[in-house]
């Protein structure tokens, strides 16, 4: 059978891997990750301190290993909470951490009870398991990114189970007092419990961390930093999307295609950096105008597109309109900022570039009558409206 020190070398070389996994994540840059790799680090130093010390471990060894524990559940708190965007320390959270190392410093030199020092103890490990379970299950992406925050949520709680148990065991005198390397069954089966949980929540940590990745790169991929718009292929394939769903459901699209005046002269004039920000500016207010469903694309440089879902020609236009006055209110570096525009509907049977060219088209003639204007394509352009499929 599994003696509870050979379940502590595990744990040794279980935390050590989990420190390499995690530690190869660092230069990632994904929030929590230092923290849950230290708190491992420290896992791994305590299961080497109790094999260390064996059955009869002096005061000392005690209470430094009891700190080391509460410390490494402290950061693996409160990495959990800064990988979620929270803030990670919580001052109450501190204060009675505080108070359980102050219980165990009594119960180990003024008053030694083996007995209150477990409970104390697996209280510790509880909590910290109970509460990385619930963040990971609270914070759980929407996106189908689910699954890793529940297998850590699945780990910490099985964890937690383990060291409950023993809690509740210990202090309603169900079993002996007795130290965490007692060789008895029930020792084995709770410390066993708990060594699986530990790697099995760094590998679900490691999923959360890989998840939070992908988002990132599909972001970098697909959003345009400057504007916050989709970047023009991300923009083609979901309006091709919202085209197909007019199709099938024979509801109006539109599409506009509006270009900034006279750009070239801001950059000349007050410099990139201006010019840069001019863009941003355009960004916020153009996503502050949209509505759900609606679609906004940088289609190059100072030239974006956006496509109304649901919405007729003749409302895109008021739109477009409204969208224009608003960017007027520029406060900033004295800098006017006017767009002119070309809009036009996406008939069912139109192809979207077929759409964004006739949509163009009206984009130059409102240049060519003076700009800061909304010009729809005339309809005479327009092809035929297939039957909605
Ligand atoms: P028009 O009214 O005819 O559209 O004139 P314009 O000056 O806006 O058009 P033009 O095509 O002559 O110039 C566009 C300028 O936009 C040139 C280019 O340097 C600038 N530009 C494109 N992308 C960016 C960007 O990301 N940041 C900055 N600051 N400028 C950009
Ligand atoms: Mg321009
Ligand atoms: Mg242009």
């Amino acid at each position: 059978m599994l003696s509870p020190l050979a379940l502590f070398a595990i744990l040794i070389v279980s935390c050590t891997m989990s420190v390499a996994i995690l530690g190869s994540l660092r230069r990632t840059a994904v929030p929590g990750v230092g923290r849950w790799c230290m708190a491992y680090a420290l896992l791994a130093v305590v299961s080497a301190a109790v094999l260390l010390v064996g059955d009869r471990p002096r005061p000392l060894a005690v209470i430094t290993i009891s700190f080391t524990t509460i410390a490494a559940v402290t950061l693996l708190l409160q990495g959990t909470r800064q990988f979620f965007g929270m803030k990670p320390t919580r001052s109450a959270e501190l204060v009675a951490f505080a108070a359980a190392f102050a219980a165990l410093v009594y119960f180990t030199f003024i008053s030694p009870n083996i007995g209150a020092r477990v409970v104390c103890l697996s209280v510790v490990l509880a909590y910290g398991r109970i509460v990385v379970g619930m963040l990971a299950l609270r914070h759980a992406h929407h996106d189908g990114a689910r699954y890793a925050s529940r297998f850590v949520a699945l780990a910490a709680w099985l964890g937690a189970l383990s060291h409950l148990a023993r809690a509740v065991a210990v202090a309603t005198g169900a079993v002996q007092a007795v130290t965490f390397v007692q060789p008895s069954l029930w020792n084995i089966v709770l410390l066993g419990l708990a060594i699986v949980s530990s790697p099995c929540m760094s590998i679900g940590m490691v999923m959360l961390a890989h998840d939070q990745l992908v988002r990132r790169m599909e972001r970098l991929a697909t959003i345009d930093e400057l504007t916050g718009a989709l970047m023009r292929r991300a923009f083609m394939e979901k309006a091709g999307v919202l085209l197909a769903e007019a199709r099938a459901t024979g509801k109006a699209l539109s599409i506009a295609i509006l270009d900034i005046d006279n750009f070239k002269v801001i950059n000349d004039s007050f410099g990139h950096a201006v010019g840069d920000r001019t863009l941003t500016h355009i960004g916020v207010v153009v996503q502050g105008q949209l509505r759900v469903g609606d679609l906004f694309g940088r289609l190059g440089g100072e030239e974006f597109a956006i496509v109304f879902a649901d919405t007729r020609k003749s409302e895109a236009v008021g739109l477009m309109n409204t969208l224009r006055l608003a960017l007027e209110q520029w406060p900033d570096d004295g800098v006017r900022c006017t767009f002119s525009a070309g809009v036009d509907r996406v008939a069912p049977g139109d192809t979207l570039e077929g759409a964004m060219a006739r949509a163009d088209a009206a984009l130059y003639m409102a240049k060519a009558m003076g700009r800061n204007r909304v010009v729809t394509a005339s309809e005479a352009d327009a092809p035929g409206i297939a039957a909605p499929g």
